[in-house]
């Protein structure tokens, strides 16, 4: 596995492969890997010749306000975890080199960006779109991978590839949960012992709407109101819980298949999110169970 710094080298080194017929695969991330990432990182395996992931905590991404400083890094064990995934090259370039002075070009996919996670944090998805745009223009990976932890940059992505007419497939995989069924996130290190242990209203929440809904449960206001109870009722701070076709994004007025479901909540100053889209048994995710 080759750990590759620069934006030429790794351009040099991908179409090396290229040349040979290989097809490339790119799992973007921004480091302090667990399972959930682990798992896109094995899809992607199984989908391409030479896997390249990135790790790169994106400025652009993070609010002046927001958690940029602190974000946990720790690129030793990063790469002792993807070395035994079996991943050809792991790019991880420096602030320097993505944004250099007189960095001024960004990309938004306008509206999308301003809605859910996009109303409380106005600059990430502009961020997101912006940071994974230049990573396709640096990889020219054949396929890129990314969670549906992440629902709402997935689509965003999705809508950014399709609108550039970007020759890149996006996959998507599930939700990877602790064995409380809290999502696997970075962040969740943050949080407190009792934090910690409050945090899987979450998980609760959502599988109390699945049943819900299965037992005849239409009305969002309803579920969005119990939901906010059972979570603030934990020292939760909601800080939206939204239901929305999962295409569109557009709110719905009565829950359906293929509604999803999405919130964020602040324990303390750590915002968490998660999601569960109706009607469909996978999509709340599965239980990382330590072997
Ligand atoms: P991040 O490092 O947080 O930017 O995440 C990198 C990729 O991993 C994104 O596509 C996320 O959606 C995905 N991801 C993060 N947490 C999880 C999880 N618990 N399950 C599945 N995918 C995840």
């Amino acid at each position: 596995m080759r750990l590759v710094k620069s934006i030429d080298q790794v351009r040099k080194a991908v179409r090396a492969q290229k040349e040979q017929g290989k097809k490339i695969g790119l799992v973007p991330t921004m480091g302090y890997l667990h399972e959930g990432h682990l798992s896109l990182v094995r899809l992607a395996r199984r989908k391409c010749n030479f896997l390249v992931v990135s790790i790169f905590v994106n400025p652009a991404q993070f609010g002046p306000k927001e958690d940029l400083r602190e974000y946990p890094r720790d690129l030793k064990r990063d790469l002792q975890l993807l070395k035994k995934e079996g991943v050809d090259l792991v790019f991880c370039p420096s602030v320097a080199a993505m944004y250099p002075g007189g960095y001024q070009t960004y990309v938004e996919v306008v509206g999308w960006n301003k809605i859910l996670c996009g109303a409380s944090r106005p600059v990430h998805f502009r961020g997101v779109a912006t940071v994974v745009l230049k990573l396709f223009n640096i990889i020219e990976p054949d396929i890129a991978v990314f969670g549906r932890k992440d629902f709402q940059q997935a689509v965003i992505i999705e809508r950014m590839v399709k609108d550039l007419d970007l020759d890149v497939k996006i996959l998507t995989g599930r939700i990877v949960r602790e064995r409380d069924g809290l999502a696997m996130s970075s962040r969740n290190t943050y949080l407190s012992a009792e934090q910690r242990k409050n945090a899987a209203i979450l998980y609760q929440s959502l599988k109390w709407l699945k049943q819900a809904y299965v037992n005849g449960l239409r009305d969002p206001k309803t579920a969005e109101s119990r939901m906010a109870a059972m979570i603030t009722a934990r020292d939760g701070r909601i800080d939206y819980i939204a239901f929305v076709d999962k295409n569109s994004l557009e709110p719905v007025k009565e829950l359906r298949r293929g509604t999803l479901a999405a919130f964020a909540v602040f324990f303390g100053k750590t915002r968490l999110i998660d999601n569960t889209v109706l009607g469909s048994n996978l999509d709340i995710g599965h239980l990382f169970i330590p072997m």
